[in-house]
């Protein structure tokens, strides 16, 4: 711990991401109580914000919680995920110690995401008490399960019809740039079929090892290529990898059966169907193609209100404009985008480049940074009028 450690922050989103990852919750196992009791905790008695619980699941609490403007006007959502993955690898730091060197914060979750999460926390407790200048509502949507995705978290919520408003903004890890599109995917197990025979005469039998392994260079060399043609200017190309391979039941059995498990990443505009269909027509009698996930993709446009805001509210407080960006992976901001059809952004700190390695760390004067960011953002589009 050096110097800058023992200077209090000046929002108390330092105070706040320290607790959160403390407040351990990797997924799997999956238990996100500790840190929404953190936040719970944080946001009790604060007047004129009203909590709910609205988790699915006993361990897995989701909060959901409100502040109303003077006048009506338009919702802003506001989500971030409590669970984190797992420690994993090779840490020279505790990962839940919360350790704070060279102005940065060591730990699981410290970019992805509980920095972001802090940092909407924070804000929306100060906006809070900014209630009279404000025409609409805020919505803190603090979600479980995001990393596996979603299902007990944003995706229940959604599956409630609970998610409703005009703006989303998903504090994922963006350096504190506005991401306005994201990557979908398709996720599909393909079964390649052959007979088998006994390992000493193969020539009896079809080997189902040996066909996908043809089937593995073929979908490289020429669908990947074909698909790597066209390109995204915010999320760059379409993609295609082989993940897994399973096949074969003993070394002297010539395999019956081999199954890959092929990650194909969809662009703004493209659907996650119809790349499961060009897949499909691509492999032909070769395999049978079956989808295990689609995620949609999303882009908000750069004139959207939404964009607009950001970007005034992130030049307004670092000073300077920046580009817009947009997300490779993939987050819980595809169920408020495309889900439930509403404008979203992806606009947090901390780099993607930080989550799920030993040792993630962000710079807490980004955390600090994103609070006045999410204010001045929620004062653009809630001004009253
Ligand atoms: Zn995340």
């Amino acid at each position: 711990v050096d110097g800058q450690a023992q200077r209090p922050s000046r929002s108390g989103a330092t105070e706040l991401l320290r607790d959160l990852i403390q407040a351990a919750s990797p997924n799997p196992p999956g238990d996100e109580r500790a840190a929404a009791a953190v936040i719970r905790g944080y946001l009790a008695g604060i007047p004129g914000i009203e909590i709910e619980d609205a988790g699915v699941h006993p361990a897995r609490p989701m909060i959901v919680a409100r502040l109303r403007g003077r006048r009506e006007g338009p919702a802003l959502l506001l989500n971030g995920h409590m669970d984190t993955v797992p420690a994993g690898g090779r840490w020279t730091r505790d990962p839940f110690g919360a350790e704070i060197a060279d102005g940065r914060m060591y730990g699981r979750g410290a970019s992805d995401m509980k920095s972001g999460l802090a940092g909407l926390v924070v804000a929306f407790a100060r906006l809070s008490e900014m209630r009279d200048e404000l025409a609409g509502t805020i919505e803190l949507h603090a979600v479980p399960d995001e990393e596996p995705g979603g299902h007990l978290g944003t995706e229940a919520l959604l599956r409630a019809g609970r998610i409703a408003g005009d703006f989303a903004v998903v504090a994922e890890p963006t350096g504190l740039s506005v991401f306005r599109a994201q990557k979908g995917n398709v996720f599909a197990d393909i079964t390649v079929t052959g007979r088998s025979a006994h390992g000493s005469m193969p020539s009896h039998g079809l080997n189902a090892v040996s066909l996908a392994a043809r089937l593995v260079t073929d979908l490289e060399d020429r669908l990947g290529a074909r698909l790597a043609e066209r390109t995204h200017p915010l999320v760059g190309p379409r993609t295609l990898n082989v993940g897994t391979i399973a096949g074969g039941t003993a070394t002297n059995v010539v395999p019956d059966r081999c199954v890959l498990g092929v990650d194909r990443r969809v662009l703004p505009g493209e659907s996650p169907q119809e790349a499961l269909a060009e897949l499909a027509a691509f492999v032909g009698d070769r395999g049978a193609v079956a989808a295990t996930h689609l995620g949609a993709p999303f882009e908000t446009a750069e004139d959207h209100p939404l964009v607009v805001a950001a970007q005034a509210a992130v030049a307004s407080v670092m000073g300077v404009p920046r580009p817009c960006g947009g997300l490779v992976g993939s987050s819980d901001a595809r169920f408020y985008a495309d889900g439930a059809g509403i404008p979203t952004i992806l606009l947090g700190p901390g780099s993607m480049d930080q989550a799920h390695i030993a040792d993630e760390s962000v710079p807490l004067d980004e955390v600090e940074a994103s609070v006045p960011v999410f204010i001045d953002l929620a004062r653009r589009l809630l001004a009253r009028r």
